[in-house]
């Protein structure tokens, strides 16, 4: 198996980027039922490398371009095989100790290559949209002071608003309505030019709520928007979010990674002032997944809206150690945390910056070119490795424009060069090339760039 991943990996460059599979086509290729005898591992390896090749779009892929680098860094990849064949679950700090201990010891070390202050504590969960579910479940016991414990929602005689702007991330929609929020109740505040929160509409709402007798609970500002890469003014949401008493979530799934460069760090100024921050390490910084750091400032508070304390879990030392399960939603815990400190000590610091710095070199770069190529546009600021991108040949508009994107970028996936992946922005479609596979060098991006080129100016 170890030696299949290698080849895989050192074969990557002549696979296409998305998988050739059509729908059903995978489903077709495997039996309906359960085998009733035992089959050798031979023919389950050799099935899986066909499907593999058929069914699998390849991630780890130097022109892989699409939604986010999904780095899976091979020390990372072992320390999950070692993970998996120890078989522990980390129910408590006595199902394994290390599984709590090296948690613990890694979100500090996080912290620290973050920068972010030492008020700071967290836990690891398995994908940012579980970190902002428990950040709004947090907030909503924070501002209710613990209506859990009473009738919950039901019982408060004021609606509790969430405010996040139009570009956030699906997944904070998601939290807001699994916590009981309500749609009626989540308010989408407009962006400025360069696609972030405009805090005066911001503040506007928080007043008209107010007004009508609502009790605003909390914010979720975003470094680094799924769309454009967009930053939201965190330090100036901080302080409405001071005034009016409410919960600050950053989500910082994406451009989280980045905050590892000293000198990007401005980009979530006011970062102190959070009350909680999700990162994920499984996207750019190259953690396989998954792996979502979840960091809070009051440590406390987390574990008394997560905790139970049935007598099975109970033990002797519960004084002295953390209780990982009473951070968050789930009881079992992976040893996720191994991964982490196999990256972090194979790749140190100043490599995994390195690396974080060649891609958004790269990233500049095909912005410079993108701009000097007639015909084409840069459709946001490149603050970090997300270059959005539209041909726009004169007389093409609407609809008509709408339809030539779609096509050309279909176009570039499926010749199997890369892999890009469209989105919508200002209500029409554009792309976005998402820079910073592991593997992806300065070439990878130009010969992408040409395939973008033939695909869209050979079809006007
Ligand atoms: C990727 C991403 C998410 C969702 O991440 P999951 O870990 O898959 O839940 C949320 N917010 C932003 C900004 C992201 O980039």
């Amino acid at each position: 198996m170890i030696d299949w991943i290698a080849d895989y990996r050192e074969t990557l460059g002549e696979r296409p980027v998305l998988a050739p599979a059509k729908p059903g086509e995978i489903k077709a290729m495997l039996p309906p039922s359960p085998p009733d005898h035992p089959e050798a591992m031979e023919t389950v390896l050799a099935d899986f490398d066909r499907i593999a090749r058929h069914g699998i779009t390849n991630w780890q892929h130097p022109r892989f371009m699409a939604y986010f680098p999904g780095n899976a860094l091979l020390a990372g990849v072992l320390a999950d095989l070692a993970s998996t064949g120890l078989g522990v679950v980390g129910l408590t700090w006595a199902a394994s100790p290390a599984v709590t201990e090296l948690e613990e010891v890694m979100m500090g070390w996080m912290r620290q290559a973050l920068g972010l202050p030492a008020a700071f504590s967290g836990v690891i969960q398995d994908t940012a949209s579980t970190a902002t579910l428990v950040a709004l479940v947090c907030a909503r016991e924070r501002t209710t002071r613990y209506a859990l414990a009473r009738g919950g929602l039901h019982g408060e005689p004021k609606r509790l608003t969430i405010y996040t702007s139009s570009q956030a991330h699906s997944s904070v929609e998601k939290a807001a309505l699994i916590a009981d929020f309500g749609r009626a109740n989540l308010r989408l505040v407009p962006c400025d030019a360069n696609y972030a929160m405009r805090v005066d509409c911001l503040a506007q709402m928080i007043e008209e709520d107010v007004a009508a007798g609502s009790t605003p609970c909390a914010v979720v500002a975003t470094t680094g928007t799924t769309a454009a890469a967009a930053l939201d003014p965190v330090g100036e949401i901080a302080k409405l979010a001071r005034a009016h008493d409410m919960w600050l979530h950053v989500d910082g799934a994406m451009a989280g990674s980045a905050m590892i460069l000293p000198e990007f760090r401005w980009m979530w100024e006011g970062i102190e002032n959070a009350d909680s921050i999700v990162l994920n390490p499984h996207k750019w910084l190259g953690v396989p997944f998954d792996c979502s750091l979840y960091y809070v400032r009051d440590a406390e508070h987390l574990v008394r809206v997560m905790s139970t304390n049935p007598s099975f879990l109970r033990s002797s030392v519960d004084d002295q150690v953390k209780s990982l399960r009473d951070w968050g939603i789930p009881l079992g815990r992976r040893f996720r945390a191994l991964k982490l400190w196999f990256v972090l000590r194979e790749q140190g610091i100043v490599a995994l910056q390195a690396r974080l710095r060649r891609d958004l070199a790269n990233a500049q770069m095909l912005a410079a070119r993108v701009r000097a190529t007639p015909g084409w546009q840069v459709l946001a600021p490149v603050l970090l490795q997300t270059v959005c991108v539209r041909h726009e040949p004169s007389g093409s508009q609407g609809e008509a424009l709408d339809r030539h994107t779609l096509d050309w970028v279909e176009r570039v996936n499926r010749s199997g060069v890369a892999y890009l992946t469209p989105a919508l922005l200002d209500g029409r479609w554009m792309v976005r090339i998402s820079i910073g596979s592991a593997e992806t060098e300065e070439s990878d991006v130009q010969r992408v760039w040409q395939a973008i080129r033939q695909a869209a100016e050979g079809a006007t």
